[in-house]
C-alpha cells in the first residue's frame, strides 16, 4: 500500500467512526422523547437559537446553543459538550430543528 493509501484508509476508518458516534448520539435522542426533549428558550446573542435539555435521571438541565443546521454548530454545557463531544442534548436540539421552521432559516443563514 502506498503512503496515500494508507493515509486514504486512515481517514475512511476514523470517518466511519465519527458517523457511528454521531448515528449514537442522535438514537439516544430519539430514546429520550426526540424533538420534545429540546425545550425552546429563545434566541441567543449570536442569532442563534438556545434550548434546554434535562438529563436522562432528570437531575441536571443542561443549556444548548445552536448557530446553524450541522452538527458542528451545536454547543451543549454538559461535560461531554463542554469537551466538543456531539451529545444527545445537541442531537435532540437537531431533532427539533428538523421538525421547526428555525431549520429553513439557519440552512439558509449558513
Ligand atoms: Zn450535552
Amino acid at each position: 500500500m502506498t503512503d496515500q493509501e494508507q493515509a486514504t484508509a486512515l481517514v475512511q476508518r476514523q470517518a466511519a467512526r465519527y458517523r457511528e458516534q454521531i448515528e449514537g448520539r442522535v438514537r439516544a435522542a430519539w430514546a429520550n422523547g426526540g424533538p420534545r426533549a429540546a425545550k425552546p428558550r429563545g434566541r441567543n446573542d449570536r442569532g442563534g437559537y438556545r434550548y434546554s435539555v434535562t438529563s436522562r435521571d432528570g437531575s441536571r438541565v443542561y443549556t444548548v446553543n445552536v448557530d446553524g443546521f450541522d452538527v458542528g454548530n451545536v454547543a451543549c454545557d454538559c461535560p461531554a459538550g463542554q469537551h466538543g463531544t456531539f451529545c444527545w442534548h445537541g442531537a435532540a436540539v437537531l431533532l427539533r430543528l428538523l421538525a421547526n421552521r428555525e431549520a429553513k432559516r439557519l440552512r439558509s443563514a449558513s
